[in-house]
């Protein structure tokens, strides 16, 4: 579980976001803070249009808040470069989406390989580290399968495993199993709890499933754009 006397990994201060369409303005973020330990889960539960993928996407880097800032490791990142942000998304973060986006040309194995080899390991080391990964996420006869010929779980786990083949310690997940059935979404959370469990990653899960929400450590929603506690 998370200790409170040690900073989190991932905070997020004041954070504001938000959309012109036309001639209105729609305020999604209105100065969210949030923090998130090494070693926790978080499920962030809200309905649709709230600003879930929003939050996701700022915690990760991939978009700027229009005001507030995310930190990661106590560091402010709103000052850092293009090119320092996509070295932290690379190190330190992984992000799962609702759908899968492995490339559909490459085998699970190379769709693992490809983000450690973007980050510089081996060839040999790349395929070693992700026939394990693959193996311990209960993948190892679909090692060669190309994305189009794996189930819709399968396909979910080998974007998990893609999204931790790095060792990040900040994993964010927009609604994981939202395009799954309640059996495969079952066993995929499990699979992704497990291994939050065993890394001692720091994890936003996205979800609507209410079941799977009280199995993780901590529930927050976001009521007119900030973070409320659901205990
Ligand atoms: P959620 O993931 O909780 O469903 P989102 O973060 O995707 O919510 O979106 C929150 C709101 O912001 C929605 O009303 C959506 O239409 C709007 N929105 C999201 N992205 C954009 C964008 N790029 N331009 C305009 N509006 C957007
Ligand atoms: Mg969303």
């Amino acid at each position: 579980m998370a200790d409170p006397n040690v900073p989190p990994v991932l905070y997020l201060e004041a954070v504001e976001r938000r959309y012109h369409q036309g001639d209105e303005t729609l305020e999604i973020l209105r100065g969210a803070e949030m923090g998130c330990w090494l070693g926790q889960s978080v499920a962030l539960i809200a309905p649709s249009g709230a600003g879930k993928s929003t939050f996701l996407h700022i915690a990760g880097l991939l978009e700027h808040p229009d005001a507030g800032e995310v930190y990661i490791d106590g560091i402010g990142t709103s000052g850092m470069s293009d090119a320092e942000r996509t070295q932290i998304r690379r190190t330190d973060i992984g992000f799962v989406y609702q759908a899968h986006h492995l490339l559909p040309e490459f085998s699970a194995l190379e769709n693992v390989m490809l983000p450690q080899m973007v980050r510089g390991l081996s060839k040999a080391e790349a395929r070693k580290r992700s026939a394990e990964l693959l193996s311990y996420l209960g993948l190892k006869a679909r090692l060669t399968h190309r994305p189009a010929e794996l189930s819709g779980g399968e396909q979910q786990r080998v974007a998990i495993a893609r999204a931790v083949a790095n060792a990040p310690r900040i994993l964010l997940a927009d609604e994981p199993t939202g395009n799954l059935d309640p059996h495969t979404a079952d066993h995929v959370f499990d699979t992704l709890m497990q291994l939050v469990k065993a890394s001692g990653l720091a994890a936003i899960i996205a979800t609507h499933n209410l079941e799977l929400a009280a199995r993780m450590d901590r529930r927050v929603t976001l009521r007119d754009g900030v973070v409320v506690e659901l205990g």
